[in-house]
C-alpha cells in the first residue's frame, strides 16, 4: 500500500481565506482575503498560517512541506503578474508581513522589497519607466530592514550611514538623495551587513525570501512582542500568520503615496473620515513618523481620482464589517491598492459613541452595541480628566491621541520611564517618535508625548492600544533626548520636571494640573442628565440596555455609610459584603486590646459591652444608607492579633526598658500577650468562624448590634434587610454553632424591641473543604457568598499577601496562567469549586442565594464566568459597579447567542 502523503496545508492564496479565519490566517491575512473577495483592488498575495508557525516555533524548523508549498503559491503569484522573483530584466518583489489574530501593532517584523539583488535592481529601473532613484532607494531600504529584522544587525549602523549621507549633501530630507548616492548607500549597507553578519547579503531572492518568512515566525517571541501580549493578555501560544503580497510601491514620485485611514475619528468616535497621507512614500515611512504627513483630505486635491475610489471602498467596508474599519493603502501612479483593513481600534469614549451612533443608522441593534464595548473601557472612562479653567495656559498643543489626564515628570528614555514606573513614580515619556523598544517605557508611564507624528503614528496606535493618555506630534516641542530636555517657547523642560498632557484636547502643560472627575462619574452619581454631551448619552443607553437584559445581580462590597450610598447611586443592589474588622480601628482599638487581653469573663464582657453601641451605629448608618435593600454583615474575620502592635517592635521596646532598668509596663503584659497569640500562618490561624466558636461572646455581641440597628431602622420606618454571614467555615457543625447562638440573640432583641425583621443566616464558601461539602453545608446556611480571595489563596495554596510581588512575574512568562488568578477567576481550578458548590448547595436548598464578594466580582471575565455558574449576584468595590454591571448585561446576551446556536 503506498505510503499516506502528509495532507497539512500551510499555505493559502487570499481568494481562499476570509474574515472569519483569523485563528488561522491571522487579522491581516484573513481581511486581505475577504477584501479579495469583495473585489476591492488587493495586490495578489498569500498567507502562511498560524499553524505553520506553531509547527515552526515548537521544532525550531519549518514543518514538512512548507517549503514545497511556499514554491507552488509563489509560482501562482509570479503568473498572476506576469513577473518572476528575482528577473533581472522585470523582478517581481514581495512584502512579508506578520500579521498575528489579535493586533499587535508594530510589535512583529514586516520585510519589505523582497526579491531585489544586484542583477535585478537596474531591471526594476528600467520597469519603472529609468527612475534609477526609486530602484536604489528599494534596495537599500530592503538590505535594511532584511539585515535589521532577519539577521540582528542593529538598526543604528544603517541610520548613521543615512544620516552621514545626508549630511553630505547637507540635507535632512531623504528625498533629497539621488541615484548615485542611494547607490552609494547600497554599498555600504551592504559593507555594514557583512561586518555584522560575517556572509554577504543573500542574492538568492528565493533564499531572502525563507529567511524573511522565519524571521517573521521568530518575531512572535520577541521581547517586545511577548511584552504587549502580556500587557494586553494575548495568548502566548497563537503564534503569527505571515503574508506573502506582491509589492506596490508609493515611493515612485509625486503621483504615488501612501496612507493610513479610518473610516470615523477613532479618538471621538465623530463620523467623518480621518487619515494621513505621505506623497512618494513607502507604507512603513507614515507610521513610524519618519516625515510629517498631509491630512487625507488634502489627497482629494493631490488625486481626486483615487481619493474619490478610496471614499467608495471606505463606505463599502464600513458596510461590510457594520464597524469603524481602519486601513492601509497605496497609490502606484495613480493606482490605489488597499494593503490592510481591519475593525480599528478605538479610544473607550469612541467606542460607546460609534457602537450607540451605528444603533441609531440602523447598522446594528443595542444588543450588539452592547458588545461592541466592554468593562475596562468603562472603567478608563470613570477616570478624572483636567480642571482647567482658564487658570492653567497650555504651554503648546499637539495631536490628541488617546484621551485621559495624566501628570508626572518628564523623562526622554523608555528604559528610564520603566525604571522609574517600577519605584511606583509618575512619569511622562516624552520623545520625538516612539518606536517599538519603546514599550516598556510606555507601559510604566503615565502618558506618552510625542513633537512627531499623527493619530496613526505608534506612539498613537500603541497608546490608544492600551488605553494610555498620549499627546502626539507636538511640533513647537524640540525634543533633545541625548540632552534630556525639551524646549518650547523659550522654556526648558529637563528630565523631572513635572508636566501634564491632555490626551483628549492635544493641550500641554508645564507643572502640575489639578484633575477633575469624569462626566461618566457625575451621571453615575446622578449630578448631570445624560444628555449632557454625547458619551454620557452613549453611555446611559448602553448600561440601561445592560440592565434590562442582566440576570446577575450587582451588589457592592461596603463598609461606611458613605461608600454604600455612593455605591447605590452607582447602581448597586445590595452591600454583598460589609467588613466588620474596620470597625474595630482607630479609637476603637483600645476596646480591643481590652478585649483580647481580658483575664476574667467579666472584663471580656465589658470590654464587648463597650463595642456594641458603637457597632450598633454602624450598623444603623449603612442599613439607613441601603434602605429596601440587603446588607450582608460578615462576622469578624482576620487574627485578632492584627489589632495588637507588632511583635519585634513590642519586643525591642519591652528590651530597651529592661535594660535601662524602667518598668515596662502595660508593654510587658502586651508582650506576654502577643507572644501567646503569635502564629506561623495567621491565614490558617485563629480566624473566621474560629474567633467566634473560641472567644465567648464576641459574635453574639456583632449579632446583637445587627439586630439592634435593624430593629431601629424598622421603627424610623425603614426597611432593613440584614444577613448575618459566617466567614471561613469549612464544616457544617461550624456554622450550626454560630447559628444556633444568633437565632437566640435574634429571638431576644425582636422580642424586646417588639419587631421582627428577617434575617438571613449563611455563610462564606472560601476554603476548598466547604466547596467540597456544599450539600451539608447549605442544610444551615441561607445563603453562599463566594470569597474567591481565600478561594484563590487555599486551592493555590498561594499566600494572597505575598505571592504576586514575589514570583507571579515569572508563573506569566512561562505561560503557567495568563493572568493573575487573584485578579480573574481561575476558570479550571478555583471556578470548578465555585460550579461545583453552586450545584451541590441548591441541590440541597434550592431557594439558596448566591453570590460572590471576593474581587473577582468586579472583573470583567469573572463576572462572565459567574453569569455562566448561575450565580445570582456578584459584589464588588462602589467604583466597580457600572463596570460589574455592563459585563453582566453582556454575558447575558452573549449566552442568549450562544444558547440560540
Ligand atoms: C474573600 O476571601 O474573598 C473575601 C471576600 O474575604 P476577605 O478578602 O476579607 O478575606
Ligand atoms: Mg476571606
Amino acid at each position: 500500500m503506498a505510503q499516506q502523503q502528509s495532507t497539512a496545508k500551510y499555505v493559502y492564496d487570499f481568494e481562499e481565506g476570509n474574515k472569519d479565519l483569523k485563528d488561522l490566517l491571522g487579522g491581516k491575512g484573513a481581511n486581505l482575503a475577504e477584501m479579495t473577495n469583495l473585489g476591492l483592488p488587493v495586490p495578489p498575495g498569500f498567507t502562511i498560517s498560524t499553524e505553520a508557525c506553531r509547527a515552526y516555533l515548537a521544532d525550531g524548523a519549518e514543518p514538512q512541506g512548507l517549503a514545497e508549498e511556499v514554491s507552488q503559491h509563489l509560482r501562482a503569484l509570479e503568473e498572476k503578474m506576469g513577473k518572476r522573483l528575482g528577473d533581472s530584466d522585470d523582478p517581481l518583489l514581495v512584502s512579508v508581513r506578520s500579521g498575528a489574530k489579535f493586533s499587535m501593532p508594530g510589535m512583529m517584523e514586516t520585510v519589505l522589497n523582497v526579491g531585489l539583488t544586484d542583477a535585478s535592481v537596474q531591471g526594476l529601473a528600467s520597469q519603472a519607466g529609468g527612475n534609477e532613484r526609486f530602484a536604489w532607494d528599494s534596495y537599500r531600504r530592503l538590505i535594511q530592514m532584511f539585515g535589521k529584522t532577519v539577521c540582528e544587525v542593529p538598526g543604528e549602523a544603517f541610520e548613521a550611514a543615512l544620516e552621514a549621507a545626508k549630511r553630505a549633501k547637507n540635507t535632512h530630507n531623504d528625498l533629497d538623495l539621488d541615484a548615485g548616492d542611494l547607490r552609494a548607500l547600497v554599498d555600504e549597507y551592504k559593507k555594514i551587513f557583512s561586518e555584522h553578519t560575517g556572509r554577504d547579503f543573500p542574492q538568492d531572492p528565493r533564499e531572502q525570501l525563507t529567511l524573511a518568512i522565519q524571521a517573521v515566525f521568530n518575531s512572535w517571541n520577541s521581547d517586545r512582542a511577548v511584552l504587549y501580549r502580556r500587557q494586553e493578555r494575548i495568548p502566548a501560544d497563537l503564534g503569527t500568520a505571515v503574508n506573502v503580497v506582491a509589492m506596490v510601491f508609493g515611493n515612485l514620485g509625486a503621483d504615488s503615496g501612501t496612507g493610513v485611514a479610518f473610516t470615523r475619528d477613532p479618538a471621538t468616535g465623530e463620523q467623518g473620515v480621518y487619515g494621513d497621507y505621505l506623497q512618494n512614500a513607502q507604507g512603513e515611512d507614515v507610521v513610524a513618523g519618519i516625515r510629517n504627513t498631509v491630512p487625507l483630505q488634502e489627497l482629494e486635491r493631490i488625486d481626486k481620482a483615487s481619493f474619490d475610489e478610496l471614499m467608495r471602498i471606505m463606505a463599502t467596508l464600513e458596510g461590510h464589517y457594520k464597524d469603524l474599519c481602519d486601513i492601509e493603502f497605496t497609490i502606484e501612479r495613480g493606482k490605489l491598492w488597499m494593503l490592510q483593513t481591519r475593525v480599528g481600534k478605538r479610544t473607550a469614549a469612541a467606542a460607546f459613541v460609534i457602537a450607540t451612533q451605528l444603533v441609531d443608522e440602523g447598522v446594528i441593534d443595542l444588543d450588539e452595541a452592547l458588545n461592541r464595548v466592554n468593562g475596562a473601557q468603562l472603567a478608563q472612562l470613570m477616570f478624572p480628566t483636567f480642571a482647567t479653567d482658564g487658570e492653567y495656559r497650555p504651554v503648546a498643543k499637539g495631536v490628541a491621541a488617546s484621551p485621559g489626564a495624566a501628570v508626572g515628570t518628564a523623562v526622554f528614555d523608555s528604559h528610564r520611564a520603566a525604571e522609574l514606573g517600577a519605584k511606583g513614580e509618575k512619569v511622562i515619556l516624552v520623545r520625538r517618535e516612539t518606536n517599538p523598544d519603546d514599550l516598556p517605557g510606555m507601559i510604566a508611564a503615565q502618558g506618552v508625548l510625542t513633537s512627531r507624528g499623527g493619530k496613526t503614528s505608534h506612539a498613537a496606535v500603541v497608546a490608544r492600544g492600551m488605553g494610555k493618555t498620549c499627546v502626539c506630534g507636538a511640533e513647537a516641542l524640540d525634543v533633545d533626548v541625548e540632552g534630556r530636555k525639551f524646549t518650547v517657547n523659550g522654556q526648558t523642560v529637563s528630565e523631572g520636571d513635572v508636566v501634564s498632557i491632555d490626551g483628549t484636547t492635544g493641550k500641554i502643560y508645564l507643572g502640575e494640573v489639578p484633575v477633575q472627575p469624569s462626566p461618566v462619574v457625575q451621571y453615575f452619581e446622578g449630578k448631570v442628565e445624560p444628555e449632557c454631551d454625547p458619551l454620557v448619552a452613549a453611555v446611559h443607553r448602553i448600561i440601561t440596555r445592560a440592565d434590562s437584559v442582566r440576570r446577575l445581580g450587582v451588589w457592592t462590597n461596603a463598609d461606611t455609610g458613605e461608600d454604600a450610598s455612593r455605591a447605590r447611586r452607582f447602581g448597586a443592589q445590595g452591600i454583598g459584603l460589609c467588613r466588620t474588622e474596620h470597625m474595630f480601628l482607630g479609637d476603637r482599638r483600645e476596646l480591643v486590646e481590652r478585649l483580647i487581653l481580658a483575664e476574667t469573663d467579666a472584663d471580656r464582657q465589658a470590654a464587648l459591652d463597650a463595642l456594641l453601641p458603637l457597632q450598633r451605629a454602624d450598623f444603623l448608618e449603612i442599613f439607613r444608607a441601603m434602605d429596601g435593600q440587603p446588607v450582608v454583615v460578615r462576622l469578624i474575620d482576620p487574627p485578632l492579633h492584627e489589632f495588637l502592635p507588632g511583635l519585634e517592635d513590642l519586643a525591642a521596646k519591652v528590651a530597651v526598658a529592661e535594660a535601662t532598668g524602667k518598668d515596662p509596663g502595660k508593654d510587658g503584659v502586651m508582650l506576654v500577650a502577643v507572644r501567646r497569640m503569635h502564629e506561623q500562618n495567621p491565614m490558617l490561624g485563629l480566624r473566621g468562624v474560629r474567633l467566634g466558636l473560641v472567644i465567648p461572646g464576641l459574635f453574639a455581641m456583632q449579632i446583637r448590634a445587627i439586630a439592634e440597628a435593624a430593629a431601629q431602622c424598622r421603627q424610623e420606618g425603614c426597611d432593613p434587610h440584614p444577613e448575618i454571614m459566617v466567614p471561613l467555615v469549612g464544616a457544617v457543625q461550624e456554622l450550626e454553632t454560630v447559628r444556633a447562638e444568633a437565632e437566640k440573640v435574634l429571638h431576644d432583641v425582636f422580642t424586646k424591641a417588639g419587631v421582627e425583621v428577617p434575617v438571613m443566616i449563611g455563610t462564606m464558601i472560601e476554603l476548598p473543604r466547604a466547596a467540597l461539602n456544599a450539600g451539608q453545608i447549605a442544610q444551615a446556611a441561607e445563603f453562599f457568598s463566594f470569597g474567591t480571595n481565600d478561594l484563590t489563596q487555599m486551592t493555590w495554596g498561594f499566600s494572597r499577601d505575598d505571592v504576586e510581588a514575589a514570583f507571579f512575574s515569572r508563573y506569566l512568562e512561562l505561560g503557567i496562567f495568563g493572568v493573575s488568578p487573584f485578579e480573574s477567576i481561575d476558570r479550571d481550578g478555583v471556578g470548578r469549586l465555585v460550579r461545583l458548590a453552586a450545584k451541590e448547595g441548591r441541590a440541597a436548598r434550592p431557594d439558596l442565594q448566591l453570590g460572590v464578594c471576593g474581587e473577582h466580582g468586579g472583573d470583567p471575565d469573572s463576572v462572565h464566568f459567574f453569569h455562566e455558574a448561575g450565580l445570582d449576584y456578584v459584589s464588588c468595590s462602589p467604583f466597580r459597579v457600572p463596570v460589574a454591571r455592563l459585563e453582566a448585561g453582556r454575558a447575558a446576551v452573549a449566552s442568549e447567542g450562544s444558547d440560540s446556536r
